[in-house]
């Protein structure tokens, strides 16, 4: 993968081996994309927490490979840090998610928006809300549609996108459908957008399908 915005952790579907999520570090600032059940291990491992002012982690949706360790990192960096997170979501249930787990009030804040990073509502499953979204960084625009079975809502979003993140999968459903989406993804492509794969349930299947002309 070429020098792009996000650092991935994990590319994974829901039941492989490294959840999906990525991170962006930044003097003072630490931004985590997804907290899935394996991730509060990798970022224990890889980050000195001492080093940010900030953490903040944007949830996309309440699966657990998306949000199954957020409680514990939260209640790490409140305990062991004295540091209080960040959790940018709008997903509708994220209090009562804290609430259930034991994360104490005082531990977080959360923020459905900021000048910079805007949620954008879509399709996965039915019984649970979530987005995708677009996120600036210095002078790079970021889409990531987080899980999503459709990219209808990213669309009007693209124009003036430098990197955009893709959850992809061989079987569809509730993900994109690899080989439903190749000709829209060459079109971005061929407007300048850099396309980023992710999720992926086979990544040897999608790398096939699509010869290698988008990241993966
Ligand atoms: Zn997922
Ligand atoms: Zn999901």
């Amino acid at each position: 993968m070429k020098n792009n915005l996000l650092e991935f952790l994990g590319r994974d579907s829901g039941f492989g081996e490294k959840n999906n999520s990525a991170y962006i570090e930044m003097e003072n600032k630490l931004i985590i994309i997804d907290c899935g059940f394996t991730v509060f291990e990798q970022l224990k491992k890889r980050f000195d927490f001492t080093k940010y002012e900030n953490i903040e982690v944007i949830i996309t949706h309440l699966h657990n490979d998306h949000a199954g360790s957020l409680s514990q990192l939260i209640l790490y960096l409140w305990f062991m840090h004295n540091k209080k997170t960040t959790v940018y979501s709008k997903c509708s249930r994220i209090k009562e998610y804290l609430d259930i787990t034991g994360t104490p009030t005082a531990s977080y804040e959360i923020k459905d928006e900021s000048e910079n990073l805007k949620f954008i509502k879509t399709e996965h499953v039915e019984h649970l809300d979530a987005y995708g979204f677009k996120l600036k960084i210095n002078d790079t625009n970021i889409v990531y549609t987080g899980d999503t079975n459709t990219l209808e809502p990213f669309m009007q979003y693209l124009d003036d996108v430098n990197e955009f993140y893709v959850d992809v999968s061989k079987f569809g459903g509730a993900h994109i459908k690899i080989d439903d989406v190749l000709e829209i993804l060459r079109k971005i492509k061929s407007n300048g957008t850099s396309i980023y794969l992710m999720h992926m349930d086979d990544k040897e299947y999608i790398e096939d399908v699509t010869k290698k002309e988008f990241y993966t």
